[in-house]
């Protein structure tokens, strides 16, 4: 029977890298929640969107159009805003700045949660985030909570901006992980929260295929 993977944790501890190669193994599509926050955040600092307008914030939802095409071949997974590839443009250290101040918008939330229950209907998913085991999909059959030293999550958060061509300094990565995550646990809507029957992993000092084999192994239980 297909079920629903719901992966929930602090800002750059693995989740995503570990979500796509798990929904990779079981087959299934998987969901990057994070990306659609970043793609909202994008367009609303392209269309300079007041975040304490909303009126602007319900209008400027009503024309976000976000949706995900797979492209196999080169293993990627990518974002588009309104018909145009975001993906690279949405991980850039300037969205990561605005992107939880966003997140925290009641309204903004509303939009992508009913947004990401629609993708699930289908059963069979894969989906990452910060509440999807707590309010997306509190039903889902398999919750993890992800987490590991903050140290380890800027390294690995500094490679891959690296890798993307945007050089940033470690203290400002600690930093934007460090207000983020404060962020995230704080706001009214949704907070972060480790939902009570999900499964705790830091992954502090297992290697990506021990974290891939240990979610797959508990999706097959
Ligand atoms: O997963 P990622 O780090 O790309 O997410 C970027 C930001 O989007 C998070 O720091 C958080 O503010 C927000 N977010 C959220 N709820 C989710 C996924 C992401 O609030 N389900």
């Amino acid at each position: 029977p297909k079920i629903i993977v719901a992966i929930d944790g602090y800002s750059s501890c693995g989740k995503s890298t570990t979500a796509k190669l798990v929904a990779g193994q079981l087959n299934y599509p998987y969901i990057d929640t994070g990306a659609m926050y970043r793609a909202v955040t994008l367009y609303f600092l392209q269309n300079h969107i007041s975040l304490t307008n909303p009126r602007e914030i319900e209008n400027a939802l009503d024309n976000i159009h976000i949706s995900f095409r797979r492209h196999p071949e080169l293993g990627r997974n990518d974002t588009y805003l309104n018909g145009l590839n975001v993906e690279d443009e949405i991980r850039k250290m300037y969205v990561s700045e605005r992107v939880s101040d966003v997140s925290a918008v009641a309204a903004v939330r509303h939009a992508l949660v009913a947004q990401q229950q629609r993708m699930g209907k289908a059963k069979g998913i894969v989906m990452d985030g910060r509440d999807i085991g707590t309010v997306v999909f509190p039903q889902a059959e398999l919750k993890i909570f992800m987490n590991a030293d903050p140290l380890i999550r800027a390294q690995r958060r500094q490679l891959e901006l690296l890798q993307k061509g945007e050089m940033v300094g470690f203290q400002e990565i600690v930093d934007n992980l460090k207000n983020r995550d404060y962020i995230d646990t704080h706001r009214a809507e949704s907070p972060l929260r480790q939902a009570s029957d999900a499964v705790y992993i830091d992954n502090s000092l297992m290697t990506l295929d021990e974290q891939v084999e240990l979610v797959v192994r508990l999706a097959d239980e």
